[in-house]
């Protein structure tokens, strides 16, 4: 019965020409999210609204799941369009409305009805009046309440009239597109996932690095990175992941440096060359999933040493959470079920048994002094030969 649905979003800081990018960033990011669903629609911008409107037949369960990806959105509104055809047909318009919509009528409602045009013979107030006496001879059993009503019953005078009453909440945040972009470290894990979901929430463009190491890591474990960073992108829009091989690398360090500062250097090295990547593609900042104390590397005191090598702001979302925060963030965004395969992660095949947990910047430094002769190369290398693939949710 539904045809359409109008957005809400939050207006706070959505003034002057900022409301301009922000809708059509909103825009943007609600055709993306479209695209993934059966049938055809519209997106219109009118009078400060934005409208989506079915030109096909459409899943509905499908549409809105859809429309809850898009960062911005505060509420979906289902809509039913009728034909101006005078007010005793709005009249039994609105009554096989609530008739269809609302089984169980043991409700208060009331009725705030908007003239988008003037030349209807009705004023707001005298349609509300009379469109309530309509409603309560049809549904005895409802009664009004115009203070908290259960049923706010919007009736928009337009071309067309537009009556709907149901908010289903959007995800809020900012349209993706509105706040810069940032480079998310993207692990086949349970966090960094959650943590691009995130930043993208605060209207950031995401894109992704991730530090393959064959055959160390298996062509399955990459896949898993490029699934996640699939499911990651109904939310960010396209991501471009960078694969870097990092084997080389983990390799000549595992030669030259003590066994348990491995994983220490080697994210060091990670976020260096993260970072070159971003300066490379415009991105203003670094996103991992580290929080602290979760595992060795990720003490107070190997945060910093591993932030030590950054110039760039880097984002940690997660810095707070305890894991089944972050797990239940997982499954909602539905990220959760990938993360978990078995498949092996970069780190896991060099770690110690017994990692620092207190790394000591200037014994780290020195130790990587071992590594002068080739990790300049080795570097250049690894940026030389990333491979880059665009991921979308399409
Ligand atoms: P995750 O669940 O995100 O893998 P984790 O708990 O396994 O995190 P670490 O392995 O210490 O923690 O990684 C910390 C962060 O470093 C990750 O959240 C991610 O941002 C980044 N990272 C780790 N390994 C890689 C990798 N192979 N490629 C890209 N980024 C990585
Ligand atoms: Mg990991």
């Amino acid at each position: 019965m539904f045809t359409a649905f109008l957005i809400k979003y939050a207006e706070i800081g959505v003034k002057g020409k900022n409301r301009y990018v922000f809708e059509d960033a909103l825009v943007t990011q609600i055709k993306y999210a479209l695209k993934r669903c059966e049938g055809e629609f519209k997106v219109r911008k009118t009078q400060g609204r934005i409208y989506v409107d079915a030109l096909t037949e459409f899943d509905f369960d499908e549409t809105v799941a859809n429309l809850k990806t898009v960062f911005g959105i505060s509420g979906i509104c289902p809509v039913v369009y009728v034909e101006d055809e005078g007010f005793e047909k709005l009249g039994e318009d609105v009554v096989a409305y609530i008739r269809d919509v609302y089984p169980d009528r043991n409700k208060t409602f009331k009725v705030a009805a908007r003239r988008a045009r003037k030349n209807y013979p009705l004023d707001s107030t005298e349609i509300n009046m009379e469109m309530g006496g309509i409603i309560l001879d049809a549904f005895p059993e409802m009664s009004v309440d115009v203070h908290n009503p259960d049923i706010m019953l919007n009736i928009e005078i337009r071309e067309k009239i537009y009556i709907y009453s149901e908010i289903i909440p959007g995800p809020g945040g900012m349209p993706v597109g509105t706040n810069g972009k940032a480079m998310l470290l993207l692990s086949g894990g349970i966090d960094s996932p959650v943590a691009g979901y995130m930043i993208a929430k605060r209207g950031v463009k995401i894109d992704a690095v991730y530090f393959h190491a064959p055959p160390y890591t298996s062509e399955r474990a990459k896949q898993k990175v490029v699934d996640l960073a699939r499911l990651v992108s109904r939310y960010t829009g396209p991501i471009y992941l960078h694969v870097v091989n990092f084997t080389d690398i983990q390799l000549y360090i595992y030669e030259k440096c003590p066994h348990e500062e491995l994983t220490i250097i080697m994210r060091r090295y990670m976020m260096k060359i993260a970072e070159q990547i971003a300066q490379e593609t415009e991105c203003l900042g670094l996103i991992t999933g580290e929080s602290i104390g979760q595992v060795a590397s990720q003490t107070m005191h190997s945060l910093a040493v591993t932030n030590e090598v950054c110039t760039m702001p880097v984002f940690r979302p997660l810095i707070g959470m305890d894991k089944q925060e972050i797990v239940d963030i997982s499954e909602k965004i539905d990220t959760y079920e990938t993360s978990i395969l078995p498949y092996e992660d970069c780190c896991t095949i060099f770690v110690a048994k017994h990692p620092v947990t207190k790394p000591n910047l200037n014994v780290i430094k020195r130790h990587e002094e071992n590594l002068a002769e080739n990790i300049d190369a080795l570097v250049h290398t690894a940026l030389e030969t990333k491979e880059v693939i665009i991921v979308k949710s399409e």
